[in-house]
């Protein structure tokens, strides 16, 4: 996972980093915007679970008709229409922020959004996928 920073100085210049990797060693300034973050994450953050969708596996034969080679059952509780049985694999536990849904457009600093649409921010680590 890449990442580039954009560090804004208190005079108002802005320099973005090149992209990098954060197993990579990074500047003291990265190093504090991450921690920060951790932290605000780990004291205020809410509890989240992610679960990584299956794309291979031990195939469902309660909904896949083989023959047809087509998904027969749209709501299949064994594979939850994934097509392999389990269908996902064991939830990764974070942190997270999630904005509220704006009631009309909006345009910050992360760019557009409209009704529905919220903003998830969650830390590099654990590393979920
Ligand atoms: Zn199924």
């Amino acid at each position: 996972m890449n990442y580039r920073l954009k560090f804004v100085e208190t005079d108002g210049i802005e320099t973005i980093s090149d992209k990098t990797w954060l197993i990579e060693p990074i500047s003291i300034k990265a190093k504090e915007i991450v921690r920060e973050k951790n932290l605000i994450l780990r004291l205020r953050g809410l509890q989240t679970y992610h679960l990584k969708k299956m794309n291979y596996g031990q195939p469902c034969t309660d909904c896949f008709d083989e023959i047809m080679s087509m998904q027969v059952d749209g709501n299949c509780t064994t594979c939850y229409n994934t097509r392999f049985i389990g269908g996902y694999y064991s939830p990764v536990s974070t942190k997270a922020f999630m904005t509220q849904t704006p009631d009309i457009n909006t345009i910050n600093r992360f760019g557009e959004f409209n009704p529905g649409q919220v903003i998830y921010s969650i830390s590099a680590y654990p590393e979920l996928f």
